[in-house]
């Protein structure tokens, strides 16, 4: 069930304009409002989960799929054979802002580590 104030199920829904770049039955990517990289999608379930850590738990295959989506996400937007990131910022001490579930996927320049 989609939750009423979820910035990322309205999204999903429709009702908040956003750049998709690939939609299945299950997962949505669309480019994040404020790139971090050259190449910066958010990967999501269309199903409400609020942390990587409920999306693990849904033992369904979700979590599958959002990474397959995430694989490809990168493979279409070309940043797969140079290297990619994908982050889930889990819980507001790893700086998660939007409770819904998603995955960055961030490529298209040199990647430094460990993240700050
Ligand atoms: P996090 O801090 O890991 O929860 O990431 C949330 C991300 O959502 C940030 O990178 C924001 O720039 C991004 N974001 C917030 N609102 C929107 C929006 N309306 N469309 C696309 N990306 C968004």
């Amino acid at each position: 069930m989609p939750v009423t104030d979820c910035l990322f199920c309205k999204i999903v829904a429709k009702e908040i304009p956003a750049e998709i770049v690939l939609e299945n039955d299950r997962a949505l990517a669309f480019r994040d409002i404020n790139p971090q990289a050259p190449t910066h999608v958010l990967v999501i379930p269309k199903e409400h989960h609020a942390d990587a850590a409920a999306l693990a738990a849904a033992d369904d295959g979700l979590a599958d799929d959002v990474l397959k989506a995430a694989h490809a996400v990168a493979v279409q937007e070309g940043v797969a054979e140079g290297g990619y990131r994908v982050v889930f910022n889990t819980g507001p001490g790893a700086g998660q802002t939007v409770f819904h579930v998603h995955a960055h996927v961030l490529g298209g320049r040199a990647l430094t580590w460990p993240p700050g």
